[in-house]
């Protein structure tokens, strides 16, 4: 029997997709060859690559002066390939910064480069995002970075922060959130997310970039670090994670067939509200981040006392509520609910809260 998951990554995927890739493993599209065994440069292989980036464009309403690009390392290749590219010698980047992912990205910048910070909301153990007059930038930032949804913590940007000054690109780590609510990319230079979150397997990185700011991006960087040759290689300069790529064109396939990413962030609302709402009422249980700051992805909460806690995972996972561990940089229990995820998992989650709670009144 399969668990409601709550991983917060790699993490649960669209059941009839697994399905569907169970067969093309091993004999894909009748091709009589498998999805994982197929040349990336054979003419199936060519054509998924052109149905994943339509299914993208489609599905994520990405406008044609914006590139796709299937990307590799991680999204943690990202926090040292967007200064590798952007920020030049004497030049400052700003970042926003919101919790463990943020604290990585400009972690990996200030070793390339000067950097500013434009925002921190460590004080408070990154339990709240900073309001638009909370933003500093800089005068004249090369652009500014800042993480949409911090997957550890549990708090997500309502909305994106002011856009820098200057017409800098507004360059985003959106992982954990990307294509679980409508995306304004016009905001935005660059997005970029790692899949294992709300749109395939691990190791394959998808990202939306403006053409013109990858052409301005360094020259002076080996090859593979620099985007242009994602962008003109349609992303198969080297041998592709194809699996992944795969796996991801599925994933949108779903999406639309679900009703797009409206349905998904009505999903996402749904799933969050019961468990938020149970949090707020609860005398046992208690949120993480700051009401007006919460994820609709990641759910971090506490219980009284460290014992509780332990019970109550342990009494979790012997109901197939797997993973709902936290980190141990914010301690107590995460729920991490992706596109995938069913309401249903959410219902059984508050189900037991509560059960939980009244047997330890
Ligand atoms: C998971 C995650 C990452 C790291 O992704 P990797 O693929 O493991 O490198 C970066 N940023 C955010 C917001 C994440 O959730």
């Amino acid at each position: 029997m399969r668990k409601f998951n709550f991983s917060s990554g790699p993490s649960v995927l669209p059941e009839p997709v697994l399905r569907k890739a169970q067969v093309a493993v091993w004999d894909w599209d009748d091709t009589g060859i498998g999805i994982l065994e197929h040349s990336h440069r054979g003419p199936e292989f060519t054509a998924l690559c052109e149905r994943a980036e339509r299914l993208v464009r489609e599905v994520g309403d990405v406008p044609d002066e914006y590139a796709i690009l299937f990307l590799q390392g991680g999204a943690s290749a990202q926090f040292h390939m967007v200064p590798m590219n952007f920020l030049a010698a004497g030049a400052t980047a700003d970042y926003c910064v919101t919790g463990t992912w943020g604290q990585k990205a400009i972690g990996e910048a200030k070793k390339l480069g000067q950097v500013h910070v434009a925002c921190s909301s460590e004080a408070s153990n990154f339990a709240a995002i900073p309001s638009a007059d909370e933003v500093h930038w800089s005068s004249a930032p090369v652009y500014g970075h800042f993480t949409s949804n911090e997957t550890i913590h549990g708090v997500q940007w309502a909305a994106p922060p002011p856009p820098p000054p200057g017409g800098a690109p507004l360059i985003c780590d959106a992982s954990s959130d990307l294509f679980s609510r409508p995306l304004e990319i016009s905001r935005y230079g660059m997005v970029y997310a790692g899949a294992q979150k709300n749109l395939g397997p691990s190791g394959t990185v998808l990202a939306l970039a403006r053409k013109d700011l990858i052409e301005r991006g360094s020259r002076a960087l080996p090859t593979m670090l620099q985007y242009r040759t994602w962008a003109s290689d349609h992303s198969l300069y080297n041998t592709p994670p194809t699996f992944g790529i795969y796996l991801v064109a599925e994933v949108l396939e779903w999406v639309r067939a679900e009703g797009g990413i409206a349905a998904m962030q009505a999903r996402a609302v749904e799933r969050a509200s019961l468990v938020y709402d149970f949090l707020d009422q609860s005398r046992l249980f208690h949120g993480h981040a700051r009401a007006d700051s919460r994820s609709l992805m990641n759910i971090t909460f506490r219980a009284t006392t460290p014992a509780l806690e332990a019970e109550f995972l342990a009494g979790a996972d012997a109901l197939g509520l797997a993973n709902l561990k936290g980190h141990r940089s914010v301690g107590g229990m995460r729920a991490s609910m992706y596109n995938a995820f069913p309401v249903a998992g959410a219902r059984a989650l508050v189900e037991y809260l509560d059960e939980f709670e009244r047997a330890h009144r």
